[in-house]
């Protein structure tokens, strides 16, 4: 299996926040500003759809997926 990594782009990110919803266990966002914060750079396995998901859903996409 490909090993799923993830590359966030602050910069880009709205807040919006979808990301959080669709994988919490990987996402989360800053108290202050609603900012993605990655929580986890290689996700395990089971994590892969809802990781996939939520970079589907960023409105802005600032979720880069690298899959080696
Ligand atoms: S879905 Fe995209 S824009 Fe929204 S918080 Fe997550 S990374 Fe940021």
């Amino acid at each position: 299996m490909p090993k799923l990594t993830i590359h966030i782009d602050q910069v880009k990110c709205v807040g919006a926040g979808s990301c959080v919803l669709a994988a919490p266990e990987v996402f989360d966002q800053r108290e202050e500003d609603g900012i993605v914060i990655l929580l986890m750079e290689n996700p395990p396995e089971h994590l892969t759809a809802s990781v996939k998901k939520a970079a589907r859903l960023c409105p802005a996409l600032a979720i880069i997926l690298e899959e080696k």
